[in-house]
């Protein structure tokens, strides 16, 4: 390797430092890679030197270990040599604070009635982009379904997400053919885990459970979200709540239907009233900078954050069904390690 080259990360791959080791993540690939803490400090106090000016900076006692650091990111397509770095900026990672809405979880068991008229028109004057409905009931027909949604087909919402029970028989071609935006549907207590691409929309069968809303909150690898708006939302607020505005079973409005605060009922207040509540914007904001334990983890930035369900329902600590320990690196579950 010539010496007089700086290595430098691509824009896209960076790097986060956690309590014993750090991790390199790619924005692009939608991946990550593992490095130890002292390849961190290289790549991040001394971006830009060249790799003699490195080795020298340890009195070149490193220099088979630098060496051998190097090799493993330019092999892993993680960096490139350049004699120009100055030419190779990091990405800009500034945000503006959103004051309307993303997303939304609305949950629907056998005694909801929600007004669905009302929820759609005002999620859509808020300019929500994603809503996810979760049918924690029974028995429910195709035509429940396409008349829950009827209101939505005024709306600029983008994307709809099911979560609905498994159902012998149902109808999912006529669902489809009524609401095009539907993007994702999850059945759940299915007969076997599997995933159907038949309809442009796919339809994940699980067999697990999902009964209610206490189901949610489980961080694990395969749900991180490696991707430059994810992560960016993540430096900047909270990575689950941020510009989220719910409907409970009841007909609560909170940041999430598990989250505790309640800003109103739906059939009292707008959801236009909530979205400007101070006590549910503040979970908006709650980064993983200031949470106990995940602060100091390499994945903060990739994990989606869960602040219904904390150790000891504390507001600022961590989520209490996760099962990594950045101190010791390791997954207390085991299933849970990407690399078992
Ligand atoms: S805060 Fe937790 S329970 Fe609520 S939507 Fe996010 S992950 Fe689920
Ligand atoms: S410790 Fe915190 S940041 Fe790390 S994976 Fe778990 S929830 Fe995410």
């Amino acid at each position: 390797m010539d010496d007089s080259k700086s290595v430098l990360l691509f824009s896209n791959c960076i790097p986060v430092k956690g309590a014993s080791r750090s991790a390199i993540c790619d924005l692009q690939r939608n991946s990550f890679q593992l490095i130890p803490n002292t390849l961190y400090d290289i790549l991040h106090d001394y971006r830009g030197k060249n790799t003699k000016e490195i080795k020298s900076l340890y009195d070149n006692e490193y220099d088979n270990e630098i060496d051998e650091y190097f090799k493993f990111l330019i092999d892993n397509e993680l960096a490139f040599t350049t004699l120009e770095p100055e030419l190779f900026p990091s990405i800009d990672f500034s945000w503006k604070s959103p004051y309307k809405i993303e997303n939304s979880i609305i949950d629907i068991d056998e005694n909801s009635c929600h007004p669905f008229e009302k929820i759609f028109k005002e999620l859509n004057d808020l300019g929500c982009k994603s809503v996810q409905l979760r049918y924690f009931t029974i028995n429910i027909t195709v035509d429940d379904l396409i008349e829950d949604l009827r209101p939505s087909l005024d709306s600029r919402i983008k994307h709809i997400d099911i979560i609905m029970p498994y159902s012998k028989g149902f109808d999912y071609n006529k669902l489809f053919e009524a609401h095009e935006r539907i993007n994702f549907l999850t059945v759940y207590s299915a007969p076997e885990n599997k995933t159907i691409q038949k309809f442009d929309t796919p339809i994940f069968y699980t067999v697990e459970k999902i009964s209610s809303s206490q189901h949610c909150g489980i961080v694990y690898p395969a749900n991180f979200s490696i991707n430059i708006d994810h992560f960016k939302e993540a430096l900047h607020g909270n990575s689950c709540l941020l510009g989220k505005i719910s409907v409970d079973i009841d007909g609560f409005i909170r940041n999430c239907p598990s989250t505790p605060y309640k800003s109103g009922h739906i059939n009292e207040i707008s959801l236009l009233d909530a979205v400007v509540d101070e006590s549910l914007r503040e979970f908006w904001l709650i980064n993983k900078d200031q949470i106990a334990v995940c602060q100091d983890c390499e994945f903060r930035y990739i994990c989606t954050d869960c602040r219904a369900f904390t150790i000891d329902n504390e507001k600022y600590a961590k989520p209490s069904k996760c099962s990594y320990d950045p101190y010791n690196a390791e997954w207390s579950n085991p299933s849970d390690n990407p690399f078992n």
